[in-house]
């Protein structure tokens, strides 16, 4: 048992102001993924910052017709609202493929973002890992590596992000917003997340003394064609294997806009603006996707177990494109248990 210290933030300002104090210290949302961590001995926070009475759980209109999602908004309700469901179906079908009911009624918007990958050497502390131990080695590129990266991986990590929320808001350009001790910014969801490197310990460019207050979605929310396809070991409850979100502006069958992004393949969720710009003008047909599915895969590379993740890869963005060209979703829309 480590011990580790709790306090209550009383409102932003005070959440920033103790977390620039104390570099040790962690805040807590949902808990779902940091007490885990801190069960495994993985997280050894020096103290718990309460930030679940802040004032950040609305869903709200911006000036530019998009939304602004509160950091503490949970994911079940976000899933859920109306607005979501109508305008940005792609991100409540997402949310729904990701965890189970009880969890999703816990997760917060902003603690999905910064929950920590599921390589399970990061959770087994007695073998070598860069992103808990920078330096010891990586366990999982000769290792069991079924679950782990094929794009973008570094000779320090192959772990993949787990998130499903986040493969959906880097397809429709969410936006972070930030709080530190020099005020608020706001970061392209693209450059949210980092790729391992030579840092892996390092996942996002939030810095250590910022607060993330909400997430904001852009007007547009490809609500006619879009599919968020998630290919697991079971229908529930089960991390992604490979997902796509797909996101199609159609019109007389040629792609207007095109957004592809891609979960379970890398340290991030994977965006590929060259296959989008591929797509851009292109007729809505099989071989379109095929091509836009071999551009995003062009730079794939298995570790051996890992290896057929590339062709269901390939599959999958086909399957998704297809879906979405064609008005049928892929979607989880099972709303008999809130
Ligand atoms: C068994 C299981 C299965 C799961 N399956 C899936 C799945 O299939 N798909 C999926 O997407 N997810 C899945 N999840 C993950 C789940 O969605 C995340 O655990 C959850 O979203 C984390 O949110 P939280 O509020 O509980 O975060 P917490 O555990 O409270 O925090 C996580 C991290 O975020 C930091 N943090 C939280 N809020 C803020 C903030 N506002 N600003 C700055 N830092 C913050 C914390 O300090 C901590 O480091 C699963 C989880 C479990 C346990
Ligand atoms: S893939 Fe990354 S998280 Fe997994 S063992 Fe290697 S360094 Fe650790």
């Amino acid at each position: 048992m480590n011990n580790f210290g709790y306090a209550r933030a009383s409102d932003v300002a005070d959440a920033v102001r103790q977390i620039a104090a104390d570099p040790g210290a962690k805040f807590i949302a949902g808990g779902t993924n940091l007490i885990d961590l801190m069960k495994e001995n993985v997280a050894r926070p020096s103290r718990l910052i309460d930030i679940t009475h802040l004032p950040l759980n609305k869903i709200e209109e911006t000036q530019d017709g998009g939304l602004r999602i509160g950091a503490l908004v949970p994911n079940s309700d976000l899933a859920y609202d109306p607005r979501i469901e109508a305008r940005y179906p792609l991100l409540s079908s997402a949310i729904l493929a990701g965890a189970s009911q009880q969890l999703r009624n816990m997760a917060s918007t902003g603690g999905n973002l910064l929950q920590r990958t599921r390589c399970f050497y990061f959770y087994d502390t007695t073998t070598p890992c860069n992103k808990r131990e920078p330096g010891s080695g990586c366990s999982a590129i000769e290792g069991i590596n079924r679950m782990h990266a094929i794009l973008g991986t570094s000779e320090h990590c192959i772990a993949t992000h787990p998130s499903d929320m986040c493969v959906a808001l880097a397809a429709l350009d969410a936006r972070v917003l930030a709080t530190g001790p020099d005020g608020e910014r706001s970061i392209p969801f693209a450059e949210f997340h980092r790729l391992p490197g030579d840092r892996p310990e390092i996942d996002t460019n939030l810095r250590a003394d910022e607060i993330i207050t909400a997430v904001e979605l852009p007007a547009q929310g490809f609500a006619t064609n879009y599919s968020y396809l998630k290919i697991r070991d079971r229908l529930s409850y089960a991390f992604a294997l490979v997902s796509v979100a797909a996101a199609l502006e159609i019109e007389g069958g040629s792609i207007k806009e095109a957004r592809l992004a891609l979960g379970g393949v890398a340290h991030k969720p994977w965006r590929d603006r060259d296959a989008e710009a591929q797509l851009s003008g292109a007729p809505a047909t099989r071989d379109s996707f095929a091509r836009a599915a071999d551009a995003v895969l062009r730079a794939a590379r298995g570790f051996g177990h890992n290896d057929f993740k590339i062709e269901l890869a390939r599959r999958a963005i086909v399957r998704a494109l297809t879906q979405a060209a064609a008005g049928t979703p892929q979607s989880q829309t099972d709303k008999r248990i809130r």
